[in-house]
């Protein structure tokens, strides 16, 4: 716990909050590398703990001298740096939730966020492009000599002084049916028992590296900044524009001397295709760890193959638990291997598997819904109790006691020694390269083209592995159709780069099954007989899709 407070700031009670618990190393190390950042080729910028800890000290005093209440949302506008490291530690600090967001992140969509989250802040980096913000919040944009205020917060009265690590320390939004990003609320008191649960892992030591190749939106980054920083080690964030070029990611594990990377398989794709000698050469890397979707196994063999010997953890679990279990790659992965085990929930929490009729299912190769039942759970989704009474449901194993678990929508198996096997959804819900995507929020948004009067989602396989997101669209009228491009740019103003389908077709009607459902399989079947169109601007990835 840090007692060491500047005159004014808050005091913070005593307990496990974020920034406590991430900043511990800082006294015992404090010249370790806390973030190693790279710059030009060839250079990198080292911050210690010593510096990491002064700079979330500044950014909270100067957070703190803004009275904002106790629980206010700051929206953080940001890459992953050492600087939004000490800023979201500073947001701990000081009392406030912040909400990671990409500067990516379409105009109108951030309008929609804002409207749902009522953020009392909006912060960006110096350097950051975004303008035009509504009213009704202040602005203010941080760099190396603190936080520079533009607008300042309306005075209001500060009725709380005193946070509780069972305050909301940040809220990741995230894909959601309605149309309206959901917003996942997680305490203090939840990441830290699950930065306590990963840690038992023993996946990082002091000294290691981590490269985190997550946008800060997403908690995977956060799981990145938990791991490193909670095992006395140092973040490489690596650069979002960067990660999609082998030879520019490859530089920066190298400059770096990254020891573990940490992403979406995704990320693997381009460098063993056209970088295969300059990753088997990467000197430092001992680990690699996954997450968010299944790792192709012909890729994680051909991984294996260039780096004999480096530890490859799979990580399974979703943003409302940050996640859930860490399981070790067998090396080499045998022949016969079909299907990677997710493992068992980290230490302090259990999966379970629940049959449709609500019976927990004891029986190997049985197939359930996991069930999780864990102290790192999120609160709820932001200001939507209907989505919260669906995810978070009376414990399967004892319904009486009036505790919760969260039904995760994930469908898996046990094995013989109780070990999971992740193998689909119960819903819509979709990983295009490591993503969430709720394909009803992408269909929505298609039905809100004039004239659209139909419209379907779906992924679809790649010939060189992970999947595109496709849709299929009705018109009213067939003469003024609108060009794929179209939906598209359509699609670009409200939702991230990574929901917009990469290839759009127009049909006169959606087929269906006998029971009257779009028939997903024939649509997935008859895209796959007419191949897509060449790559034009219709079909080719937008920017900031991975
Ligand atoms: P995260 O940020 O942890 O990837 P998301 O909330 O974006 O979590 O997505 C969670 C969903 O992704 C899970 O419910 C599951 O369907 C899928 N998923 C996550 N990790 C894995 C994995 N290792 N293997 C298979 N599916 C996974």
């Amino acid at each position: 716990m840090d007692v060491t407070h500047p005159p004014g700031a808050l005091p913070s009670a005593t307990g496990e909050f974020l920034h406590d618990f991430l900043l511990a190393p800082a006294r015992h190390n404090p010249d370790s590398p806390a973030v190693v950042e790279s710059g030009r080729p060839g250079t990198t910028t080292v911050t210690t703990y010593a510096h990491l800890r002064s700079r979330v000290a500044l950014y909270a005093r100067e957070l703190d001298a803004l009275e904002l209440e106790i629980g206010s949302r700051v929206l953080l506008e940001a890459e992953v740096t050492a600087d939004s490291i000490a800023l979201l530690l500073a947001c701990s600090r000081a009392g406030l939730t912040f909400v990671p967001v990409s500067p990516e992140t379409p105009r109108e969509r951030l309008l929609s966020l804002i409207g749902t989250a009522r953020p009392a802040l909006h912060l960006q980096a110096q350097d950051g492009k975004r303008e035009d913000l509504p009213p009704g919040f202040a602005t203010a944009r941080f760099g190396a000599g603190g936080i520079v205020g533009e607008r300042r917060p309306a005075p209001a009265p500060r009725r709380r002084r005193t946070p509780t690590v069972t305050d909301p320390a940040y809220i990741i939004f995230t894909s959601g049916t309605t149309g309206r990003p959901k917003g996942v609320v997680m305490s203090h008191r939840a990441v830290v028992a699950f930065y306590r649960g990963m840690l038992a892992h023993d996946i990082a030591r002091p000294g290691d590296r981590i490269a985190s190749t997550s946008p800060l939106q997403f908690d995977f980054s956060l799981l990145n900044i938990g791991l490193a920083l909670g095992s006395g080690a140092a973040v490489v964030p690596v650069p979002q524009a960067l990660v999609r070029w082998p030879r520019h990611f490859l530089r920066v594990l190298r400059d770096t001397e990254a020891t573990q990377v940490n992403g979406v398989p995704s990320i693997w794709r381009q460098v063993l295709r056209h970088e295969p000698e300059r990753l088997a050469d990467l000197d430092h890397l001992r680990g690699v760890l996954f997450c968010g979707e299944e790792f192709p196994l012909p890729e994680l063999r051909r991984l294996q193959q260039l780096r004999p010997g480096t530890r490859i953890v799979n990580c399974y679990g979703a943003t409302e638990s940050m996640a859930c279990s860490f399981e070790d790659v067998p090396d080499p992965l045998p022949e016969d291997v079909e299907r990677l085990s997710i493992g068992v929930a980290h230490p302090g929490a259990e999966m379970l598997l629940v049959d449709e009729s609500g019976r927990v299912v004891d029986h190997p190769g049985t197939p359930g819904e996991i069930h999780l039942r864990s102290p790192a759970l999120f609160s709820g989704y932001w200001d939507d109790p209907e989505a919260t009474r669906t995810a978070l449901v009376p414990d399967p194993l004892c319904p009486q006691s009036g505790q919760l678990v969260l039904r995760t929508g994930d469908l898996a198996v046990q094995g013989e020694k109780g070990e999971f096997y992740f193998c689909g959804r119960t819903d819509s819900q979709v990983q295009i390269n490591g993503n969430r995507v709720e394909l009803g929020e992408v269909e929505r948004r298609l039905m809100e083209f004039p004239g659209a009067t139909a419209a379907a989602a779906l992924p679809l396989p790649e010939p060189g592995g992970g999947s595109r997101l496709a849709a299929f669209v009705v018109m009213a009228a067939r003469d003024s159709r609108p060009t794929a491009g179209d939906l598209r740019e359509f699609c670009a103003r409200t939702l991230p780069a990574y929901m917009v389908p990469r290839e759009i077709r127009l049909l006169d009607t959606l087929p269906t099954t006998t029971n009257g459902k779009v028939d997903r399989a024939a649509l997935a079947a008859s895209a796959a007989s007419e191949p897509a169109p060449a790559p034009t601007a219709a079909t080719a990835p937008v920017p900031g899709e991975r």
